[in-house]
This record gives structure tokens, C-alpha cells and sequence, in this order.
């Protein structure tokens, strides 16, 4: 296997592979694979109470929040998140939520919020093309909010907030591509959501962390698969749900406490990502456009001098095995993304190949 650097879909730990490998054809000998058994067998009801137990003790989630497991990834959660929570805030007038405009992936949640509702932009960081988290000295809540959303990693542009947002209405925080990559203060949040495809599992699955005091602001129209309360009252079993994708989702909750949890992910994520920046910071050849206080651990976006030496970097990386290094289509340049299943030796292997590309081609 060869090094991916893939924003997401993005590399699974290989002893969860190869576990899935043994087991798929003949699981737990019941002489068929996890995806031909019910979802409501009891043995898919112990991977799927596991799962959602060891996602409890890996966060720490308080009694009060559910979890849920969910489908239509991070963006069914952008809409998701007005029709469950604007159903208190009285006519479409008067339903106002605040967002942090910080790149793409804001941007989206803000559009689909806009349709239920009035956004209040609390702040952005357009005015230094999305390179910064805004702090909160510049702060416009609004003081009538529904709910407050943020991105704390925007996987693109390559920001991450190094603090969590103090708010007197709920906080939402779709985090995609930086959960369990760290302890976060749940309690701190109203509702936190998560495309798995990054930190979680495979995709077609995103996991839903909801205080349950919040199950019953739903706009009244709310499509019932949107629905947290109808996901909540049924284990997440309204419908048929992803059972693969819910499966191997929990061996990768396994293998994260067989790692030391996400303390552990977050010192890895911090050696990793300071010996990248490290040498980008180190070499005139390679530049981070992202401001250092706001650098993501996760999604490390860089550019060489010229780019007219991008395509031959990414053909002489793929040769070097280092799989997916291409910048996001919007944003060109080079992107590494350094999710829990990258290892430390990945980005050696990396910083190894661009010195010595540098020194041939800079
Ligand atoms: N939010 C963030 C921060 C993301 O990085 C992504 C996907 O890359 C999404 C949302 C969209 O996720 P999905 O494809 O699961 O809808």
C-alpha cells in the first residue's frame, strides 16, 4: 500500500482493512458478509451499539446528547441543521441563525441556510481570501440567533479554529474533517456533525452528536429522513441504513482506542503537521498561503514557486508512492491531508520527497 494523502474519501488504518478483508465473506461464522445480515439482527445490533458506545468514550459525549448515525453525508446537515433548529424561532422572518463565513465549505451550509431562514454573517475571512479563522474581537452576533454554525477545519482552504466559540445559543459545528482528531468539549456544543469519510470510516455515513433538549425545534415540514428526533427515537434505524459503511466506521473507533485515543491522534496530528510546516516554512521553494495562527492540522494546502512545476511534482510524487497531493480544483497548488490514518512515516516520506525535488527542480 502506498501513502494517501487524499482529502476524502480519504486512507482508512490498514489493520482495519484487513480485518474487514478476513471477515467479509464469512462474518462472525454466520457464513454471509456484514452486509447481508439485517440491520435489526442481533448481530448487527451489537456492531451498531458498539460502535455508538466507543464514539461516546473516545469523545467523551455527556447522557444528555445523542449520537446518531446518518445519512446525505455533511451536506444532507446543512440542511439539516436549519429545519431542525429554526422550528422555535416563529415565522421565516423571524428565523435567524449567525455563521462564520471561513471558506467553501461555510459557504455552502450558509447557502442552504438562507433558504429556511435570515444568516447573520458573525464574521468571514474573505477579506484575505479564506487564509484566516476570524477572531472573536470582531465578532456581530446577533442577539435573537437560533443557533450559531461554524466550520472548525475548512478541508479546502486548509484553516482551523484553535478555539471553540463562546456563544449564548446553540453551537453547530460541522466537523468533517477534524473530528476525533483531538478532545473536544462537547458540552461546549449544541450539535456537532460529520461526513465520516475523513477521520470516521467510508463514506455514506456522517455521524450526528445532538443535546436532546434540541429534538423538538424542528420546523414542521421537516422531511422526515431529516428529522434528528425520528433518527434519535429509532437508534438510527428509520430506514435502512449503511451497514458497511456503520461497521467499519466502528473498527476504526476500535483501532482509535487501541491508539490512545484522541489524545494520542491529536500528538501525532501535531508532529505530523508541524514537521510539514516545518519545512515549508524552512525552504523559499514551497509557501502555505494560510496564516500561521490558523493552520490546519488536518488538510495542509502548500505551492511551489512556480507552478508550472506542479504537474511534474505530482507525477514524480504518485512514482514515489505518495498518493493524492493535488490541490482542491477551486484552489490549484498542492493539498496533504493528514487524517488519523496517515501515518508519521507518510509525511517523512513526504518532506523527503519535496526536498529532494526541490533540490532537483527549484
Ligand atoms: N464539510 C466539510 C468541512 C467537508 O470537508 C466536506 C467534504 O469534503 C463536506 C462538508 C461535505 O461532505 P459530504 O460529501 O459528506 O456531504
Amino acid at each position: 500500500r502506498k501513502f494517501n494523502f487524499c482529502a476524502g474519501p480519504a486512507a482508512l488504518p490498514e489493520p482495519v482493512l484487513r480485518q474487514a478483508q478476513q471477515e467479509l465473506l464469512n462474518w462472525r461464522g454466520l457464513g454471509c458478509s456484514v452486509m447481508e445480515v439485517s440491520h435489526r439482527s442481533p448481530e448487527f445490533t451489537e456492531v451498531a451499539e458498539g460502535a455508538e458506545q466507543d464514539l461516546r468514550d473516545l469523545l467523551d459525549i455527556p447522557a444528555n446528547y445523542k449520537v446518531l448515525f446518518l445519512q446525505g453525508g455533511a451536506t444532507g446537515q446543512f440542511s439539516a441543521v436549519p429545519w431542525n433548529l429554526f422550528g422555535a424561532a416563529g415565522s421565516r422572518e423571524q428565523r435567524v441563525a449567525d455563521y462564520i463565513h471561513t471558506g467553501q465549505w461555510a459557504e455552502k451550509a450558509i447557502k442552504e441556510a438562507r433558504r429556511y431562514g435570515q444568516v447573520n454573517i458573525v464574521a468571514s475571512s474573505a477579506d484575505r481570501n479564506f487564509s484566516y479563522a476570524p477572531g472573536p474581537d470582531s465578532w456581530q452576533q446577533s442577539d435573537n440567533a437560533a443557533y450559531f454554525h461554524y466550520t472548525p477545519n475548512e478541508t479546502i482552504g486548509g484553516v482551523e479554529f484553535d478555539y471553540v466559540p463562546e456563544v449564548s445559543c446553540p453551537l453547530v459545528a460541522d466537523m468533517s474533517s477534524n473530528i476525533l482528531s483531538r478532545p473536544i468539549p462537547v458540552e461546549k456544543y449544541g450539535m456537532i456533525y460529520a461526513g465520516a469519510q475523513k477521520n470516521i470510516g467510508p463514506s455514506g455515513i456522517a455521524v450526528g452528536i445532538v443535546r436532546d433538549d434540541l429534538l423538538d425545534r424542528a420546523l414542521p415540514d421537516i422531511p422526515r429522513s431529516l428529522r434528528w428526533k425520528v433518527a434519535a427515537d429509532a437508534g438510527s434505524m428509520d430506514n435502512t441504513p449503511p451497514t458497511f459503511a456503520w461497521y467499519l466506521s466502528g473498527l476504526v473507533f476500535q483501532w482509535l482506542k487501541a491508539q490512545g485515543g484522541v489524545e494520542a491522534m491529536a500528538e501525532l496530528a501535531e508532529k505530523k503537521s508541524s514537521l510539514l510546516y516545518g519545512f515549508i516554512d524552512g525552504s523559499d521553494f514551497y509557501s502555505s498561503p494560510v496564516e500561521k495562527s490558523s493552520r490546519s492540522r488536518m488538510n495542509v494546502p502548500f505551492v511551489l514557486a512556480d507552478d508550472k512545476l506542479d504537474k511534474a511534482f505530482l507525477q514524480q510524487a504518485e512514482e514515489a508512492g505518495l498518493l493524492n497531493l493535488k490541490g482542491h480544483r477551486s484552489v490549484g497548488g498542492m493539498r496533504a491531508s493528514l487524517y488519523n490514518a496517515v501515518p508519521l512515516e507518510a509525511v517523512e516520506a513526504l518532506v523527503a520527497f519535496m526536498a529532494d525535488f526541490e533540490k532537483r527542480c527549484g
